[in-house]
């Protein structure tokens, strides 16, 4: 899926972090454009969470620039809230709350940490509860879902907010082969609504066909980098080309 190329709407330039002696991140440079889906692929242990978690300044760079959605993330005096506003992020584990229902799962942060207005943040969290197809789960509880439609509240939790940018870490690792396809759909609708989407995945056929560009990473550094089509039909590296021959 070919789109219109924007401004970089996600950036970092030469980002380093070391967990003490551990370097994790080696000088990372990536950019995503407005409206535009990026992959992260890559063996375990690469760095492709911590880039995510950079992003979303979960964890503090060493050295660098990351810009996105209009912010500066390694300034001295970043406003936290005002980038996760910004930029959702999805996690592996879903993180619901288990003792509220799927609804108040979705309305509480809207409510508590913006103060938006109760009807209009439930009547956005409804639609977005249809749009990942759980119209008939409002009341019921995290406990009471699989796990698939657990990450799929996790998603319409996130968009709850408003995000200019959402970021996808292994979201469907955990999940039956079944439920992975119904959690993926969600994903490209997002993407394709014009959502700015990075996602670290492993699933490949995802990437060939959703993502608009493809980096992989070894290291904590990013090896190869192209547009989807290209990365797939003709890996460049022989990282690359090991590690496709592993998962593919
Ligand atoms: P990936 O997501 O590609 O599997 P990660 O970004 O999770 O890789 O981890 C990269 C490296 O950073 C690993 O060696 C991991 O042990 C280390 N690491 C990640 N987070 C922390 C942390 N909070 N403290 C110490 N080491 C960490
Ligand atoms: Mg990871």
């Amino acid at each position: 899926m070919k789109r219109e190329l924007h401004e970089p709407f996600i950036e970092l330039e030469g980002v380093t972090k070391a967990f003490g002696a551990n370097q994790v991140l080696c000088g990372v440079d990536l950019s995503v454009g407005r409206g535009e889906v990026a992959c992260i692929i890559g063996p375990s242990g690469s760095g492709k969470s911590t880039v995510l978690r950079c992003i979303n300044a979960l964890t503090p760079i060493d050295a660098g620039r990351i810009r996105v959605a209009g912010l500066q993330v390694d300034a001295a005096h970043l406003d936290a809230q005002a980038l996760r506003q910004r930029v959702g992020i999805v996690f592996q584990g879903y993180n619901l709350f288990p003792h509220r229902t799927v609804l108040q799962n979705v309305t509480m942060a809207p409510l508590q940490v913006l103060r938006r207005p109760r009807a209009e943040v439930e009547a956005q969290a409804r639609e977005l509860l249809a749009r990942v197809r759980l119209e008939d789960k409002l009341h019921a509880y995290p406990g009471e879902l699989s796990g698939g439609q657990q990450q799929r509240v996790a998603i319409a939790r996130s968009l709850c907010m408003r995000p200019q940018v959402m970021l996808f870490d292994e979201v469907t690792a955990a999940l039956d082969p079944e439920t992975v396809k119904e959690v993926l759909g969600v994903i490209q609708d997002i993407a394709a609504d014009g959502m700015t989407c990075l996602l670290v995945t492993h699933e490949m056929r995802f990437a060939r066909e959703v993502a608009d560009h493809v980096y992989f990473m070894d290291g904590g550094r990013v090896v190869e980098h192209a547009p989807a089509a290209d990365f797939f039909a003709e890996p460049r590296d022989p990282r690359t080309r090991a590690f496709l021959d592993k998962v593919l």
